[in-house]
């Protein structure tokens, strides 16, 4: 805002702002919409213009219970009415209640708590070194990753990440990264070694195009890990919490990981983070070897045990997976009629990817800009894949309405394109 100071901070809660406020103050890591949402409830979502949408991203897989969900919100009230926040120095019940409740919910017997995936992740890499610096001395050092993955923004995340448009200028990158084709047993078994302290993957690859692993594949690096004594990590922070229909997604596929990191979905969009493993690898990491400032304060910890208390339950997953076939027919009907447009539906419980042929490569944006002038906000995962994430509450309504809006979306985006 420069040497001479232009606004009222005193009136600064109610100046008005727009989308052109964004390029003119905010560091230019995005280039959001046009559309400014100020307020939602569920899965409907309302701009500046008070236009209503049907919301199918859940802000990226985070608002799993849906937008300003009361019993979320209650959780929230009653907690910043009695304490928000100690320090270190101090623990609080919230999150002791929290971590007794992940703990029970998976194979894990110990929790630490962040504030985002990519410190989730953070937290599981720099253990897997501690502890093979430990266990094994100081050459088992590798961390083995594939290609296509995304693990956060941190330099160690996007290192570990399989893309490289991520790391570009950003170098010297932490060494001894090794990135291998997902789903690909002949690599992971030439990859992992003895040198190798960590083998980590999403169960379903999010931002990578929305792609399931293959049972076979979780089980051959659970078996590579178990005889080199690396750790296998899971990377859950997209298709945990419920997503695919199972409270994790490595309870779907029957293989456990020795490392779990969730966020996303963890606080209905208060901002917390988790790393999850067993005594043996949680003892690596002694008073002082990490920590955060934030991680696990009784806000983030009250409200997120909400959020797992909601999900946790059959009926409510026994939901999910119903919505999950609905959303899949819907979206297969789809395919069926264009096509022309669509080469494959992929993804698992409510975390769906629609691929495009080779003739509609790279529209994915254009399509997920129709479908938000028709009313329906969906995401892309790559240029070729438009990817729905609706909250786990979406009704069967609600999936009909998607699938009548993607359909007008699309015929208007066929009838201007070309
Ligand atoms: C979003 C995401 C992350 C990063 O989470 P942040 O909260 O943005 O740091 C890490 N891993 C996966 C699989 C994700 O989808």
């Amino acid at each position: 805002m420069n040497v001479i100071q232009k606004l009222d901070t005193r009136q600064a809660d109610t100046t008005p702002v727009n989308r052109n406020t964004f390029d003119e103050v905010m560091v230019p890591t995005y280039a959001p919409s046009a559309v400014v949402p100020v307020r939602a409830l569920g899965l409907d979502l309302w701009d500046q213009d008070g236009k209503r949408y049907l919301d199918f991203t859940a802000g990226i897989a985070v608002t799993g219970l849906g937008h300003a969900n009361p019993e979320i919100v209650e959780a929230l009230r009653i907690q910043a009415e009695k304490l928000w926040h100690v320090g270190n120095g101090y623990t609080n019940e919230p999150v002791l209640r929290l971590a007794l409740a992940l703990t029970e919910a998976t194979f894990a017997d110990r929790a630490f708590f962040c504030n985002s995936g990519a410190e989730a992740n953070e937290a599981a890499f720099k253990l897997a070194r501690k502890y093979a610096y430990g266990k094994f001395g100081p050459s088992k050092t590798r961390i083995v990753s594939c290609v296509n993955s995304f693990h956060g923004r941190t330099l160690f995340t996007v290192s570990v990440g399989g893309q490289a448009k991520y790391t570009e200028g950003f170098a010297p990158l932490p060494p001894d990264i090794s990135h291998i084709a997902f789903n690909d047993i002949e690599a992971a078994r030439a990859a992992i070694s003895d040198d190798v302290c960590a083998v980590v993957v999403e169960p379903v690859q999010g931002e990578g195009g929305v792609v399931p692993a293959t049972p076979a594949y979780l089980k051959a690096l659970r078996e590579l890990c178990d005889t080199t004594g690396a750790l296998l990590i899971f990377d859950e922070v997209q298709c945990g919490m419920g997503r695919t229909g199972d409270l994790f997604a490595y309870m779907g596929f029957g293989v456990t990981p020795d490392i779990l990191t969730i966020a996303k979905a963890l606080g209905n969009g208060y901002p917390v983070g988790a790393m999850l493993t067993t005594d043996a690898i949680a003892s690596a990491f002694s008073v002082g070897a990490h920590g955060t400032t934030f991680g696990g304060n009784p806000l983030a910890a009250a409200v997120a045990l909400k959020v797992l208390q909601t999900i946790n339950t059959p009926d409510f997953l026994a939901r999910v997976k119903h919505a999950s076939t609905l959303l899949m027919q819907a979206m297969q009907a789809i395919r069926a009629e264009y096509s022309h447009v669509f080469s494959e539906v992929r993804g698992s419980g409510l975390m769906l990817g629609m691929v495009l042929t080779e003739a509609y490569a790279g529209r994915a944006k254009e399509i997920s800009k129709a479908a938000e002038t028709h009313g329906l906000m969906v995401l892309i995962a790559g240029p070729d894949v438009v990817r729905l994430l609706p909250a786990l509450i979406v009704s069967d309504v609600q999936i009909d309405e998607a699938h009548r809006l993607l359909r007008r979306a699309l015929n208007a985006f066929l009838a201007t394109s070309k």
